[in-house]
């Protein structure tokens, strides 16, 4: 058997891309030596990949910012303003992906969401009835002859047809399709042009086939298929899909005239059942998705070869592919030097991935695969018995019941309660709760990790830091401080550090969106906390200020949801493990005088299951209460807020009424305020802060503008639930844009409070 992987990470292995951008950003390389970094980047992976005897190596699969985005300037989706700045190719570029605010203009950025079930975000395309789709980008096939310069012969990946048609916005009224013509005859050219440049496979990523799929839909995707492979010639064309299983259109995917179907057989509950219930078409190669793209675990060979040998039944050409790209998972263990071996012998990042690919295919080329060395010292591996276990969180997850997670009084009666208690202004203002991790920030706590200052030295520095932000915000005049989480690297990782059964790497980074990187923590054994965690800060902050100091935690689902998650226990056990962690620094917070608790879901919506069929059983039914029990024991006094990033909660916005927090803040600037009608047509109870501007991009929102964002706001919601801040947190930001933009959100506010009075 061959092996393949569908994409491999850009970003470097100590994030030289994102360094690299960022300096471009700044002005201090230039374009040439930004090139010039990236190239390096993606010939250090060609030749990684390429020795570790990989067959079907990726080309394409490099971005700057985002592949989705790249795709858009492929096929001509650029709306006129990021043109009409007069930019150069890639200022235009960085302009739509970032927003460009200088001499030349004032534009905000493409829209951002989230990739299916993923922390990885996309650009989402606009298209509007002027758009005219065709190729007029050339980097695919540049990138492919750079590999072949290289003596390798690399297989293009480019996003497909339908997914791209799919993930795009459609702002006049034309609909996808009516661009099935032109978007065919662009990826026909395409293929046209990788038969002549010599290459011999083409990878279409076609993730949304794993989304719930109507007729239309279908019908979308077989006119597209069957225009865009009429003329292929002898290029052999992969539909690659992942992050589940394709049972609305399997049928079709077979019929139509593809060479390679690229299927998920780790994430997608139903692709095995598929192909034994309607078998698998002959001449056809499947790429098999057997090796985890997503998660960090050694591969189990035992239960692979399992897999593989059902599909050997089934499909004749079988190629051991990833089940996704691994732009999910961190590069290599290399840099990993601090971690544990009796850890570290359990994992396996891109790099060590290429390894486990090059292993299974050694051994499913054995005649006795369980006699071969690399088969053994995996079954070795996995017979091991795992440490970390503790039985009294055990059992109090499993005798949790109902009332556990129901708090007291009702909503209406706390709002009551609670507007007495505050006395807060009409529009309260407020932030999400971080404030700009500058260099200084950055650079004491490089050296407090490396051993260089000393705990007191290092806490003495958070106490200054946050002691300016308070007299900030009390400058710009909010009403609801918050202490800045000056102390935090990254909102899960630091909860992680105070909780028992977390393990922690160096530089596990992986990309989130363009150059932000994340590095997640690892669940290893039961959660427990293991002392306070933030209750220093936040009653440090508290005794600077007459007005309420948010307290500012990171909840269950979310630290879950960014964590690389065990494969022996179940998503619901973990995270209601956490969920006790986390109710113990609640109960603790208020106990020491902090009437306002935020508890961030920033990644709630992120692993509702794709197929809606999935959400209640597979998530919701778990998710939910899992953050009910995390503030159900609090005083009604005390107010309970919650942040979610991303408005995309149209479809579970009861299921969002129903985490019974008071307030709930969120993102709605980049989704043109759509979230709005949502909350009106159902009623929503728990006061809301729709953010009233991006703090995404560099861009500084004027008052005027924020003011318009908050009566587009009012005409929706009732004055009385409206709370006012920008959509999320602010560390990614600088001091240059945040102090003048809060300026502007607090007068925006005090205007409108004064205009209604
Ligand atoms: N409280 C966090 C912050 O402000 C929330 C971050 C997030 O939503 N991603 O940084
Ligand atoms: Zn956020």
């Amino acid at each position: 058997m061959k092996t393949s992987i569908i994409g491999y990470p850009r970003i470097g292995n100590l994030r030289e891309l994102k360094f690299a951008s960022e300096k471009y950003f700044r002005g201090e390389i230039t374009a040439a030596e930004l090139e010039k970094i990236a190239k390096e980047i993606r010939l250090y992976n060609l030749n990684l990949q390429d020795k570790s005897g990989l067959d079907f190596i990726p080309s394409n699969d490099f971005s700057f910012y985002d592949g989705v985005l790249d795709t858009a300037f492929l096929l001509n989706v650029v709306p006129e303003r990021y043109t009409a700045l007069g930019l150069s190719k890639l200022d235009t570029y960085f302009a739509a992906a970032r927003g460009y605010q200088g001499e030349k203009g004032d534009v905000k950025a493409f829209a951002m969401k989230k990739w299916y079930n993923t922390n990885y975000h996309y650009m989402v395309p606009e298209i509007d009835d002027s758009t005219e789709i065709k190729l007029v980008g050339t980097k695919p096939f540049e990138l492919f002859s750079e590999t072949l310069g290289s003596g390798v012969k690399t297989k293009p990946v480019i996003i497909g047809a339908y997914t791209f048609l799919k993930l795009a916005r459609y702002k006049g009224n034309k609909k996808a399709v009516d661009f099935i013509e032109s978007i065919a005859f662009a990826y026909s050219e395409l293929l046209k042009k990788f038969r002549d440049l010599g290459a011999e496979w083409i990878q279409f990523d076609e993730p949304s086939l794993v989304m719930d799929m109507n007729a239309d839909d279908i019908q979308l995707f077989k006119v597209l298929y069957e225009k865009i492979l009429s003329n292929k010639g002898n290029i052999n064309v992969l539909v690659q899909t992942y992050f589940g299983d394709v049972r609305d259109c399997y049928k079709e995917l077979c019929k139509l005239d593809f060479d390679g179907i690229g299927l998920d057989f780790t994430e997608g509950k139903r692709s095995l059942e598929l192909l034994k219930e309607n078998g698998f078409p002959d001449g056809k190669t499947l790429f098999a998705g057997v090796v985890n793209g997503k998660n960090i675990w050694c591969n189990n060979y035992a239960s692979t070869l399992i897999k593989l040998s059902e599909l050997e039944k089934l499909a004749h050409d079988i190629v051991i592919n990833t089940s996704c790209s691994l732009l999910h998972v961190p590069c290599t263990l290399a840099n990993e030097t601090k971690l544990e071996e009796r850890f570290k012998k359990h994992f396996a990042y891109a790099e060590e991935k290429l390894s486990e690919l090059a292993e299974l295919k050694k051994i499913t080329g054995s005649n006795c695969p369980s006699e071969t060395e690399e088969y053994r010292r995996n079954a070795a591996l996995h017979s091991e018995p795992r440490s970390g276990g503790n039985e009294n969180v055990r059992k109090k997850v499993a005798t949790l019941t109902e009332k556990d997670f129901i708090r007291l009084p009702e909503f209406a009666e706390r709002e009551k309660i609670q507007k007495k208690k505050f006395k807060l202004p009409l529009f309260p203002t407020t932030t999400i709760g971080s404030f700009p991790q500058t260099a200084d920030v950055k650079a004491k706590r490089s050296a407090y990790r490396k051993g260089e200052i000393s705990d007191s030295d290092y806490d003495f520095f958070i106490e200054k830091k946050i002691a300016e932000c308070v007299a900030l915000q009390e400058e710009i005049g909010l009403d609801v401080l918050v202490h800045g989480e000056f102390e935090r690297n990254d909102m899960v990782e630091y909860f992680g550090e105070c909780l028992d059964g977390y393990l922690f790497t160096e530089k596990a980074w992986v990309q989130s969106y363009g150059t932000r990187c994340v590095k997640p923590p690892v669940i290893w054994g039961d959660i427990s906390r293991a002392k306070p965690i933030t209750v220093k800060w936040s009653t440090y902050a508290q005794s600077l200020t007459e007005k309420p100091m948010k307290g500012m935690l990171t909840g269950p689902v979310t630290i879950l949801n960014w964590s690389f998650p065990r494969e022996d226990i179940t998503l619901r056990e973990s995270a209601l493990q956490i969920a006790l962690a986390i109710r113990e620094e609640v109960l603790d917070l208020e106990a020491n005088g902090i009437s306002i608790i935020q508890v961030d879901e920033a990644a709630l919506r992120e692993k509702l299951p794709l197929r809606r069929s999935d959400w209640r059983e597979d998530y919701l039914d778990w998710a939910i209460p899992a953050f009910r029990y995390v503030h159900s024991g609090v005083k009604p006094e005390t107010q309970i807020h919650t942040h979610m990033c991303y408005s995309e909660f149209a479809d579970i916005i009861k299921d969002i009424d129903d985490m019974d927090a008071d307030v709930i803040t969120f993102e709605a600037s980049r989704s043109d305020m759509t979230i709005l009608d949502v909350l009106k047509e159902n009623n929503f109870r728990t006061e809301v802060g729709p953010g009233v501007y991006d703090i995404h991009s560099p861009r500084v929102p004027s008052k005027d503008e924020i003011k318009a964002a908050i009566s587009k706001m009012r005409e929706r919601i009732n004055d009385e639930k409206l709370w006012i801040n920008p959509d999320c947190g602010l560390k990614t930001r600088g001091n240059e844009e945040t102090v003048p933009s809060l300026k502007n959100l607090v007068n925006a506010a005090k205007e409108e409070r004064y205009e209604n009075s």
